[in-house]
């Protein structure tokens, strides 16, 4: 069987079905000339760190994990104790979709949920949870976890994470923020990656480098050190230490080095917006929330989308009650408009049906 049958055609399901961008692949392929020292003691490792130090323009200590599930749960743990509370909002991906893995490792502390409708906390949201009890059989609120860009893909702006940071600081709570695609709020805001983070008062990141464009891994990055207090230890116990971990960490340099962190994600954000843009006028199909990133959400009602399924178009109808598509690094134009043209079509004959 050929490569090609192997691999499916380009689909919007998700950004993670997309494969490795050339300049990940071909630092992976330099990292693999000779030995090096296992375990992080090597020269690929020390210069991935740097460059994210460089790249957020301070001193951060960096990890590498393989997935986002264990760079949230990790960080997570390490800001939190036992008894503690971690307040989330209900379409957040540690709460919905990484298995009770934030409690796990935590040993127990849990996700106080705030309700939101696009995916954002407010810092009023965070003022209602953690206020809401302060007796001993609650969990004591203790951190903040926000997506960049939310699960249906609003970015938050500086002002926005800025205001939440205060609540933060109000409350006595740090401030975590999963970044699985933060390069696309960067991309989208064309701020600094310190403005969005550690200048506005995240205390601890995970940067998404699968979603990015690399074949795995996401980095852990600590802008208060005393936070990454034996985080090295929480890695190897949750099997998160590879053990050839240049592999894990070439392809940051390649991403981070040449820029491609910034402009694959760029890509990704214009191809949603072209999609949305195409797909506005079509009847019986609608945007359901603003095109901020990489991720488009369309509501149409089953007699459009199980046709679109039918001619083989995959997407996931159970993030954010709509159908979503999501944009890579490498999305193609000329398949886009193959999509839109078979949504227009799938459209209008659920249209001439009604009538
Ligand atoms: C993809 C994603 C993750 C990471 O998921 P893994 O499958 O564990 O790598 C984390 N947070 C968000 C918001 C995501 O979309």
């Amino acid at each position: 069987m050929s490569k090609e049958n192997i691999n499916i055609v380009q689909q919007f399901a998700s950004d993670n079905y997309s494969g490795i961008c050339p300049e990940a692949l071909s630092a992976m392929q330099d990292a693999n000339f000779g030995h090096a020292s296992s375990y992080g003691d090597d020269a690929w490792t020390g210069r991935a760190a740097n460059a994210f130090r460089q790249l957020f323009e301070t001193d951060c200590e960096v990890f590498f994990v393989f997935n986002g599930t264990a760079a949230n749960s990790l960080a997570l743990a390490s800001l939190c104790q036992s008894y503690h509370g971690v307040i989330c909002a209900d379409s957040a991906h540690v709460e919905t979709d990484e298995c009770g893995a934030p409690e796990f490792f935590s040993n127990g502390s849990k996700l106080l949920v705030a309700h939101s409708a696009d995916g954002k906390l407010t810092p009023d949201s965070i003022h209602e949870l953690a206020t809401k009890r302060q007796d001993i059989h609650y969990p004591k609120p203790r951190v903040v976890t926000m997506t960049q860009p939310t699960e249906t893909g609003r970015v938050y702006t500086t002002e926005e994470v800025q205001a939440i940071s205060a609540a933060c600081k109000a409350h006595g709570l740090s401030l975590h923020m999963d970044g699985a695609r933060f390069a696309n709020a960067c991309a989208k805001l064309e701020q600094s990656p310190a403005e969005l983070t550690w200048r506005s008062g995240v205390d601890v990141l995970c940067f998404g480098g699968t979603k990015n464009g690399m074949a795995v891994g996401e980095a852990v990055i600590f802008f208060d050190r005393k936070l990454a207090a034996d985080f090295d230890y929480r890695c190897k116990q949750a099997g998160q230490l590879a053990s050839k971990m240049r592999f894990l960490t070439a392809p940051w340099v390649g991403l981070l080095e040449s820029g491609a962190w910034l402009t694959n994600a760029a890509h990704a954000n214009r191809c949603a917006a072209y999609f949305a843009e195409q797909i506005a006028t079509i009847p019986g199909v609608t945007i359901v929330s603003a095109v901020d990133a990489n991720a488009v959400f369309v509501h149409a009602s089953e007699g459009i989308l199980e046709p679109l399924q039918k001619r083989g178009w995959k997407f996931y109808t159970f993030i954010g009650g709509a159908a979503r598509f999501m944009f890579s690094w490498d999305a193609d134009l000329a398949r886009i408009d193959e999509l839109v043209r078979d949504l227009q079509e799938c459209a209008l004959s659920a249209k001439d049906a009604l009538v």
